[in-house]
C-alpha cells in the first residue's frame, strides 16, 4: 500500500457570501500530492493547477499567500479533468494522508458538485496534523504545518502555501515522526456521516475507541438515545460505570469518567457535529484516564456549576431550556 500525502490550494468567493454558490463555497484551485512507499520514501509527486468555474478573481487573504495570480489559473484544466487524473495517479492501493481534515472534505465537496463518484465509505485517512499534536505535544494542541516543520529541524527549501510544496513538508513530517504503529493511527473522514443506525462506526485503537453515530434530528433527539451515553470500555468493550456523570463541558461537548473493573479509568467525550443539512451526528471518544485526570475533570465540573449558579442568580430566573441540557444527563 502506497501514502498519498496530499494538499489544496481553494479560493472563495471574493464578493462575500451573496455570491457564494453554497454547493461549492471552497472551490479548489490546486492539488498536489507526494506518492510515499511502505517505508515512507517519496517516489512520485503531483501537482496540477485548476481552472476555477465559479469565484475567478482571487479572494485577497488568499491571493496575498499564493506564489501565482489569475492569470495562471486561467492556464489551469477543469476540476472534474485534474481530479481524474490525479486519482488515477494514486493507483489502486493507497491511503490518504493530510494535514488536518479539511482538505479531504473540500476535495469531497468538489467531487460533488461536479457529480463525480463519490469514494467508498467508510473512508480512512491519515490526519497528520493530529498525529504530530499527539505525538509531540502533551496537550495535542493542534499546530500549523510550517510550525511542525520549524519544531522538526526540516529545512525549509521551498516556499510555503502551493499544494505540492505543502504536500511535500507533510510527508517529512509523516516520514520524521514515523511512528511504529502508525496502522492504529488512522482517522475516519466525516464528509459522508453515518446516516442509519447500521452505518455507524465503532473503531477500537490500541488507547481509544472512537464511536460516530447515526444522524440526529438535533442534539435532544440525540442525547435521549440510552446508547449515546452508555460507555464502553476502550479496551474489553465491557459496559463501564460512571464515576463521574455526563456533564457540558462546552457548548458543544461533554465529558464523563468511567471505570472499568479490569481496565481501570477512562474519560468519555462526546462531541456534536452538524451535517450538511442542519442534522447532529456524534462523536463519541473513550480514553483511559488516571486519579489526577479524575480529579481534574471533578473540579471543572465544579467551576461550571458555581459558573452556573452565578449566571442564573445575576438574571434572577429560573430555568431555561438551556439550563436543562447542561444538566447530568444520566
Ligand atoms: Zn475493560
Amino acid at each position: 500500500m502506497e501514502y498519498i500525502v496530499f494538499d489544496l490550494e481553494w479560493n472563495q468567493s471574493s464578493g462575500g457570501n451573496e455570491y457564494e454558490n453554497p454547493r461549492m463555497p471552497f472551490e479548489i484551485i490546486e492539488i498536489g500530492a507526494v506518492k510515499l512507499d511502505k517505508k515512507l520514501n517519496i517516489i512520485d509527486t503531483y501537482s496540477s493547477i485548476v481552472r476555477p468555474r465559479l469565484y475567478k478573481k482571487l479572494q485577497p487573504h488568499i491571493k496575498a499567500i499564493l506564489s501565482y495570480d489569475e492569470k495562471t489559473l486561467r492556464s489551469g484544466r477543469p476540476f472534474d479533468m485534474v481530479c481524474r487524473e490525479f486519482l488515477k495517479w494514486c493507483g489502486d492501493d493507497y491511503i490518504f494522508c493530510s494535514w488536518g481534515s479539511m482538505d479531504l472534505s473540500y476535495l469531497q465537496n468538489n467531487m460533488d458538485y461536479y457529480y463525480m463518484k463519490p469514494f467508498p465509505t467508510p473512508l480512512k485517512y491519515y490526519n497528520i496534523q493530529q498525529i504530530y499534536a499527539d505525538i509531540e505535544d502533551a496537550d495535542g494542541a493542534i499546530v500549523k504545518l510550517e510550525k511542525a516543520v520549524d519544531h522538526l529541524y526540516i529545512p525549509k527549501d521551498r516556499p510555503f502555501h502551493s499544494a505540492v510544496n505543502d504536500a511535500y513538508y507533510t510527508s517529512l513530517v509523516l516520514s520524521q515522526l514515523a511512528p511504529k504503529d502508525l496502522q492504529d493511527r488512522y482517522s475516519y473522514d466525516v464528509y459522508h456521516n453515518p446516516k442509519e443506525k447500521d452505518d455507524e462506526i465503532v473503531s477500537y485503537h490500541k488507547n481509544y475507541l472512537e464511536h460516530i453515530t447515526r444522524e440526529y434530528n438535533n442534539k435532544k433527539e440525540a442525547v435521549a438515545d440510552k446508547e449515546v451515553l452508555t460507555l464502553y470500555c476502550y479496551r474489553c468493550g465491557r459496559k463501564v460505570s460512571k464515576k463521574v456523570k455526563w456533564f457540558a463541558n462546552t457548548g458543544n461537548s461533554y465529558i464523563c469518567v468511567g471505570k472499568c473493573w479490569h481496565h481501570g479509568l477512562m474519560t468519555g467525550k462526546i462531541r456534536f457535529k452538524q451535517t450538511r443539512d442542519d442534522k447532529i451526528f456524534i462523536i463519541k471518544t473513550v480514553v483511559p484516564t488516571d486519579k489526577r485526570g479524575l480529579e481534574g475533570i471533578r473540579k471543572r465540573q465544579d467551576e461550571l456549576r458555581i459558573k452556573r449558579q452565578e449566571k442564573r442568580h445575576a438574571k434572577n430566573s429560573s430555568y431555561t431550556d438551556d439550563l436543562i441540557l447542561e444538566d447530568p444527563l444520566d
